[in-house]
């Protein structure tokens, strides 16, 4: 017996459990009611330095148009992009954030009966994507926090389309060299779809980012998602993009709907693009901030992850009562019990003052443990 039409939506859309995102500032002032001035958020691994300045000034000029539909085909953008990273505009997809190119791969190659492999512990939008196409999410168990690409080679079956590899990983911080993921491309199946996500390339030392972008020429399978949310500080606009084979990227375009970026997000991403000081200070920011951080916790006790992003996953025994202690604090970070990873807080890098305040909240919130 029916008793609603969500009845008739199909089980691998109900059975989705949703993306829990970190808490905004207005919501725990609300809350609790503290001023929201004095809230620390560290919670999304936002940029702390805030947007790039460029980007703003653009986003404010491109104000004046908002009555025009955006360029759907973004042509300012990915001519920016090819001149940058020296692809073909045909191999570029533009996405509303990265999250929306990574929603498309899985729509253009999944459908019930079909397989995508992911690693344990890697970001949690791969299996909600896998999911909504109705395919099988096969989830391979992780090594030291990190992708076990020899597990996950084995893991791939005859119906699997494609595997997602996060490097480096969010909420782990984990990290594959150039050479290993190299290796795993040259022995995955043609016809399995790799997506290398690479949120968090622009952090990396310049000696440890990948080569990717020149893997495309060599493996037509691969798929690389960058995106503007984190090192070009744009979380709140929108917009990344994936790099493929031009077949791959037509099959993307496919499914995307016409006017995905707005205009904000093109002409703001464009300008971020060619700040390349801005991300150099995002860069040493967070270099600084992870050795604040590290040198805090291994003062207080606390074990962590080593990582590779603007992040670390830290090991904190009752990770959910420690996230209300310290939201009680005014410090917003990241609980990974939806992850599978009880114990852990993930703390985003935030300015000297914020980590600050962080390890400070922490402080005493295990003083009052005791
Ligand atoms: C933050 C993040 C993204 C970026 O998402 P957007 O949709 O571009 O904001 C993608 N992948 C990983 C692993 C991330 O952590």
């Amino acid at each position: 017996m029916l008793n609603s039409c969500c009845d008739l939506s199909p089980a691998h859309v109900r059975a989705i459990a949703p993306y829990q995102p970190g808490k905004p500032i207005a919501e725990l002032a609300r809350e609790m009611g503290l001023d929201p001035a004095r809230i620390v958020k560290l919670a999304s691994n936002e940029n702390p330095l805030g947007a790039s300045p460029m980007a703003l000034d653009a986003v404010a000029e491109a104000m004046a148009d908002l009555a025009r539909y955006p360029d759907g085909n973004g042509h300012e953008l990915k001519t920016a992009l090819t001149v940058r990273l020296g692809v073909d505009a045909t191999q570029i997809v533009l996405g509303n954030g990265s999250n929306d190119v990574l929603e498309m791969a899985a729509r253009a190659f999944l459908y019930a009966g079909t397989s995508a492999v992911y690693s344990r512990y890697a970001f949690a939008v791969y299996p909600l994507v896998v999911q909504a196409c109705g395919a099988t999410g096969i989830e391979v168990a992780a090594r030291d926090f990190g992708h076990d690409l020899e597990a996950m080679l084995a893991a791939i079956r005859p119906d699997t389309r494609m595997v997602f590899i996060a490097n480096p990983n969010n909420p782990t911080g984990t990290f594959l060299s150039a050479d290993v993921l190299r290796g795993f491309l040259e022995r995955v199946p043609r016809h399995v779809l790799v997506v290398l996500d690479e949120a968090y390339d622009e952090y990396l030392p310049d000696d440890q980012r990948s080569p990717s972008v020149s893997w495309l020429g060599v493996f037509p399978n691969l798929i690389v998602t960058r995106t503007f949310s984190k090192a070009y500080g744009l979380a709140g606009l929108r917009a990344g993009f994936a790099l493929a084979d031009a077949q791959v990227a037509g099959l993307l375009d496919r499914v995307r709907q016409p006017f995905n970026v707005n205009s904000l997000a093109l002409v703001g991403a464009t300008a971020a693009l060619s700040d390349t000081g801005f991300v150099e200070r995002t860069r040493a920011l967070n270099r600084l901030g992870m050795g604040q951080l590290v040198q805090g916790l291994k003062l207080l006790g606390v074990d962590f992850i080593p990582s590779h992003g603007n992040f670390l996953a830290c090991r904190i025994g009752n990770a959910t009562a420690m996230y209300r202690r310290l939201l009680e604090q005014g410090v917003i970070v990241r609980p990974l019990g939806a992850y599978g990873m009880d114990q852990y807080l993930r703390v985003s890098i935030g300015l000297a003052a914020e980590n600050h305040q962080f390890l400070q909240a922490l402080e005493s919130a295990m003083e009052e443990r005791k």
